[in-house]
């Protein structure tokens, strides 16, 4: 398939054609007919699937097509972002692919001076890409009127929820006209979001596209079964009989994090946590002294992990098991260096029986269950709830919520208790139709 088929006006064609990208990707495929056709759309897209080209090309056509230019301090399409990165990325491609279109585009965030954000957006512009505070900010004080958009993307939603931006987007939301358009990508599908999309979304098309190098078939997957207090011994144990210098862990909480990281330099093994509560200069640091080698052992959160761009380790382990069980192929897609295998090794105790099984489910494969000599564990233990920090909603078997959930999603949402039925066994896989299989519980930063 080329990009002249997905039905993309001589202007945009000549733009890609300028990026030198011949081929449209999986999501690209996908969600260019869907934004182009006018309807809501749920995509769950990470980075570098090529999800930015997958609605900047068509959201430009549809602005191209039809519609009077801005007025005085109006927006036609508005791109919220997480982050000022993300922003400034979102912001270089609408340039880019709207450069032989008459497009007027601008980037806003906090942090720098508002006066030069006031007076681009005076003019009025065609698209806004914004984080949300900046946003409110210069809304509140007048300098941007959102009641003409036409449509609204939300990027990374996943992200702003977790980075708390959730009263600021709904905000945002009464300040637009009830008829828009809707796009939301997010990488994975907590309760929140789905709450968002029900709220947010009308019947929309669904996509889903799994992240490059996440195919478990690159990595080589093991489950050591162990009591759930022998986890740090056995941890402890397996690095330095492994030899392993350079490992990622994932925790499902904050403190748990902590903990471990202190326990394991205790052990003489150096060990740092990164999580939502450190600075960012102190994830940076930790980070780099991980990348140098200097630290052996980085321990993480899965939010706190996924900002930061660590990626082809040798070895990462799964400390306590997500309770999504999305997060553990985006965890493990972490590992792998190009030509030679990446190990991911999960540390599952008796409470965690239920999430293995969801994360099996969801590979379509039986991983390999390991003992430890020495790390034997108990065969009459008996689960416990798991420990899940905020909100500590736990159960045993993977289930306690799914009811809830179908409940609560409408259109955008398909309940938990489904099998994902994705095809994931190509280097990127798509269904049309988003399904869940998860674990109880909602995730942690
Ligand atoms: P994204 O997922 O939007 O962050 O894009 C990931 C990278 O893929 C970016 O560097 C894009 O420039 C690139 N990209 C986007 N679309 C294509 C395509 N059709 N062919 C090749 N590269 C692409």
């Amino acid at each position: 398939m080329t990009f002249s088929e997905l039905g993309l006006r001589a202007e945009l064609l000549r733009a890609v054609e300028d990026q030198g990208y011949t081929v449209p990707t999986p999501i690209q495929r996908q969600a260019i007919p869907a934004v182009l056709a006018g309807g809501d759309l749920l995509a769950s897209a990470q980075t570098g699937t090529g999800k930015t080209a997958g609605f900047t090309l068509p959201l430009l056509q549809r602005l191209a097509g039809g519609g009077a230019r801005p007025g005085a301090r109006q927006v036609r399409a508005l791109v919220l972002t997480p982050t000022r990165e993300l922003a400034a990325q979102v912001g270089e491609s609408v340039a880019d692919y709207g450069r032989h279109l008459k497009m007027r585009s601008h980037v806003i965030f906090g942090g720098v001076g508002q006066q030069p954000q006031v007076d681009a957006i005076r003019p009025g512009l065609d698209v806004l890409i914004a984080t949300p505070g900046r946003l409110l900010d210069l809304h509140q004080q007048k300098h941007v009127d959102l009641s003409k958009v036409e449509i609204l993307v939300l990027d990374e939603a996943d992200r702003m929820l977790d980075m708390g931006f959730i009263h600021d987007i709904k905000k945002v939301l009464r300040a637009l006209p009830a008829k828009r358009q809707n796009l939301l990508f997010s990488a994975t599908f907590s309760d929140e979001i789905q709450q968002l999309a029900g709220k947010l979304l009308d019947k929309p098309a669904m996509i889903e596209v799994a992240r490059r190098n996440t195919t478990a078939e690159l990595v080589d997957q093991a489950i050591y079964r162990v009591d759930r207090e022998k986890k740090r011994d056995l941890l402890a144990h397996l690095i330095t009989e492994h030899r392993w210098h350079q490992v990622l862990v994932f925790t499902r909480t904050k403190h748990g994090a902590n903990r471990l990281a202190e326990q394991l330099s205790k052990q003489d093994i150096p060990a740092m946590a990164i999580h939502g509560n450190k600075s960012q200069s102190a994830r940076t640091k930790a980070l780099a002294a991980f990348k140098t080698g200097d630290l052996q052992v980085l321990v993480a959160t899965d939010i706190a992990a996924r900002g930061l761009d660590i990626s082809e380790l040798p070895h990462v382990v799964n400390f306590e098991l997500p309770n999504v069980a999305e997060d553990y192929v985006h965890r493990i897609g972490r590992t792998g260096r190009a030509g030679s295998e990446g190990q991911a090794v999960s540390l599952v105790c008796v409470d965690e029986h239920g999430l293995l099984r969801g994360i099996e489910r969801l590979i379509k494969r039986d991983l390999v269950k390991r003992i430890e000599p020495g790390f034997e564990p108990d065969p009459n233990a008996k689960p416990e709830p798991i420990e899940n920090g905020r909100g500590g909603r736990g159960g045993r078997n993977g289930r306690s919520t799914d009811q809830a959930r179908r409940g609560n999603g409408g259109n955008a949402a398909r309940g938990g208790g489904q099998r994902n039925d994705g095809n994931r066994s190509g280097d990127e896989a798509h269904a049309p139709r988003r399904r869940r299989s998860r674990g109880q519980g909602s995730r942690q930063a």
